[in-house]
């Protein structure tokens, strides 16, 4: 028996979470039954989907239950393993394997071994550190680059735009854009050091603080020509600028829009949808699970760069399980650069 500390919703925000939306509580676990693993986390995955979760709404992925503990995204150690624990044919899990799986929100975990994946923590001989399975060599990664080749089908020569580009999906989008051969890389961000941080470190042409001007000012001016691709993880307002400043035939990957979460009301814009029409534009949603056959494509490339030094990564790491729902809250209001993580 192991004890656990563990996230649970115990009530549907209404608008921006507060602290009386959640609680930690404490859980003793059994033993591990038959082909399960008991798995102490050592990072959490902090995502802005999990704020949809938390309403009671259908969706493509089902809602938390109240007073239950809340799932998603974790990397951990793997403590304890019943005799027919295994993830696949010949991928045994064994003690002290690091596995990546989702049971997160919580510091130990009991799962089916298939359901955990073991992870590399060196390749080629480099250290990978294992919170890069759920950032940069995980689902966000995975989304940027799905999202930007076959949602966006980006094509060497395009003027790129993206929204939430210092966080964890916009800041790889931009990048891999840059390094497949875009004319132009233009990223938003909420702040000077943001978006000083995208043109300084990760090699973008234009960062746009949306808070120092409005957004379609500042779209227009980084753009004079307009843009080919729009990846957007905001929606509103962004959404608006883009599809003024998209070219004919342009093409947006919409991928999230954070701005309206916590929003209570329907949002107001996009408010010229109608040029779509006029432009012949293509503007298509995805989920990156529908995805998943890019995996191998993706780390290949992406991996690739990551070694030898060409992609810059970040990450927001807040400590200890306590403080993993501030987390949370922080994330929406835009606290993190790249990756959010709680590291326990
Ligand atoms: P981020 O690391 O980008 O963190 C969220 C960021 O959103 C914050 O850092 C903040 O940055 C920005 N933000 C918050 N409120 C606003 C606002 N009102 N206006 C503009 N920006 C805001 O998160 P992820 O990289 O994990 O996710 C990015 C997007 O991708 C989200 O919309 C998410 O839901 C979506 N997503 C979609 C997936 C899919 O399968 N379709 C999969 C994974 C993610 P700032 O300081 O710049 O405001």
């Amino acid at each position: 028996m192991s004890e656990s500390r563990a996230w649970q919703l115990v009530r549907r925000p209404h608008g921006e979470p507060t602290d009386e939306d959640a609680r930690l509580v404490e859980v003793t676990l059994p033993e591990p039954g038959p082909g399960e693993v008991l798995v102490r986390n050592t990072f959490l995955s902090v995502d802005p989907y999990m704020r949809g979760r938390m309403n009671d709404v259908t969706s493509y992925v089902p809602p938390f239950a109240l007073d239950a503990p809340m799932d998603g995204g974790a990397v951990g150690v793997v403590e304890q393993v019943d005799g027919s624990a295994t993830n696949g044919p010949g991928h045994d899990v064994t003690v002290g394997d690091t596995v990546l799986h989702n049971l997160g929100w919580r510091t130990h975990a009991i799962l089916p071994g298939r359901h955990v994946r073991v992870v590399d923590t060196e390749v080629d001989g480099a250290p990978v550190p294992p919170q890069a399975y759920l950032g940069v060599l995980g689902m966000p990664g995975l989304t940027a680059y799905a999202g930007l080749l076959r949602i966006a089908d980006f094509h060497e020569g395009d003027r790129v735009f993206v929204s939430a580009a210092a966080g964890a999906v916009g800041s790889l989008v931009g990048q891999i854009a840059r390094l497949r051969g875009a004319a132009l890389v233009v990223g938003s961000a909420g702040g000077p050091e943001k978006a000083g941080w995208l043109v300084d470190e990760a090699r973008f042409d234009q960062g746009l603080d949306y808070r120092a001007q409005p957004i379609r000012t500042s779209l227009r001016q980084a753009a004079p020509d307009g843009i080919d691709v729009y990846f957007d993880n905001v929606g509103g307002d962004h959404l608006e600028a883009a599809i003024g400043v998209l070219r004919q035939n342009g093409r947006a990957a919409l991928c999230g829009a954070v701005a309206q979460y916590n929003d209570t009301e329907p949002p107001v814009a996009p408010r010229n949808l109608a040029m779509v029409v006029g432009k012949r534009l293509t503007l298509r949603g995805f989920i990156v699970s529908d995805h998943g056959d890019l995996r191998p494509d993706f780390e290949r490339e992406v991996g690739g760069w990551l070694r030898d030094g060409r992609i810059v990564w970040r990450e927001t790491v807040v400590d200890g399980i306590d403080n993993a729902f501030g987390a949370f809250r922080s994330l929406l209001t835009g606290g993190n650069t790249g990756k959010m993580l709680v590291r326990l």
